[in-house]
């Protein structure tokens, strides 16, 4: 079968080498005018959409402009830019790259965890300055000692932190919408709960209309002043400008941010903040991690073309398989 593939976002070269060595590959335009113009007229055999951002919305509206798309293939685990329900009716299978990039997230929330708390890319910052060598003292900084962290969404990546923090000793508890059987940490039942009994909140549910603002002013302010938000997850989990407001008045101590409301763009006010973390969406950006998971992409697509059947669709269209 012939598979013609468009690509929406940019991806890395070697990624677009593996896609190219098997299926005809179209790159849907990055400047909005072309992207607009392409969207005018999409060609008509196109069978597979390969979605890496959020920019366009894989919705109903984009979806029967492809009368022939039979796949979406999100790269990525997370796959809150395409409209699932849109996908189902049009029968349109859905796919996405779970657990090969478990590991390298959760060291991603592991690591902003002790870069806030320890102030390292500030003390980086501060040696390069020359400031440690004009007799300086570089200030002391919070702890991981004694902390009690939250972990918001214990599934793969959640689950993949909580190990990473035993070794801590710190105490360690979470929130989903169920208790997960068999988990030895203590469950709360909101968000709000779980802010109020930790110290450290670390975000691991997936983006969309289901988490959308659950992190607000009020679970902030139940974080406390010693409080330390992570999210490694996505920027619409968390009500940025409540954010900036909690950060910029003291009501938590510092953040550590991965992912933002409106990426690629970051608010001025929290770039001024000088106390907190902020890294690019850079999760699961490593060489070794980016490839597994594009072969998951390709296998994907290679099953679909050859048997009809994915490997891992989303559970929404599971049915579909
Ligand atoms: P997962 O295994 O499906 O885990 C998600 C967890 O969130 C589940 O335990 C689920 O438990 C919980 N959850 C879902 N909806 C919830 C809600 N409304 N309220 C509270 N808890 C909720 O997914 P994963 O593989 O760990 O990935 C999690 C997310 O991480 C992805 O969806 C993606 O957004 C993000 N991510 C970010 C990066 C990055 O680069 N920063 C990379 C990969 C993934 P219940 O069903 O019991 O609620």
């Amino acid at each position: 079968m012939s598979v013609k593939v468009l690509v929406c976002g940019s991806i890395l070269a070697p990624i677009r080498e593996l896609l190219r060595e098997e299926f005809e590959v179209l790159d849907l335009p990055a400047d909005a005018a072309a992207q607009a113009a392409f969207l005018q007229t999409p060609p008509a055999d196109v069978n597979v959409i390969v979605t890496l951002s959020h920019v366009p919305l894989i919705d109903a509206a984009l979806l029967d402009r492809f009368p022939n798309v039979r796949l979406v293939a999100s790269f990525g685990v997370g796959y809150d830019q395409v409209d699932t329900a849109a996908a189902v009716e049009r029968g349109i299978l859905v796919t996405h790259s779970p657990g090969v990039l478990t590991d390298e997230v959760a060291d991603m929330g592991l690591a902003l965890t002790l870069a806030a708390l320890r102030s390292i890319p500030q003390a980086d910052r501060f040696v390069r300055d020359n400031r440690w060598e004009t007799g300086e003292k570089y200030p002391l900084t919070l702890s991981l000692r004694g902390r009690k962290i939250g972990i918001v969404g214990l599934g793969r990546i959640g689950s993949a932190v909580a190990r990473r923090f035993e070794g801590f000793n710190v105490e360690i508890a979470y929130h989903s919408r169920s208790p997960k059987p068999g988990v030895p940490y203590r469950y709360f039942d909101s968000v709000l709960a779980l802010a109020g009994a930790t110290d450290t909140l670390i975000l691991t549910v997936p983006g969309g209309a289901g988490t959308r603002g659950i992190v607000n002013a009020e679970v902030l302010k139940a974080l406390g002043p010693n409080g330390v938000l992570v999210n490694i997850s996505r920027g619409s989990v968390v009500d940025e400008d409540a954010l900036i407001a909690a950060l910029s008045s003291g009501t938590i101590a510092t953040a550590a941010l991965d992912v933002f409301a409106h990426e690629p763009h970051v608010p001025d006010a929290l770039k001024k903040l000088d106390h907190i973390v902020l890294v690019p969406h850079t999760g699961s950006a490593t060489f070794a991690t980016r490839l597994a998971m594009a072969k998951l992409v390709v296998d994907n697509i290679r099953s679909w073309a050859g048997t009809g059947k994915v490997l891992t669709p989303v559970p929404e269209t599971k049915h579909l398989n």
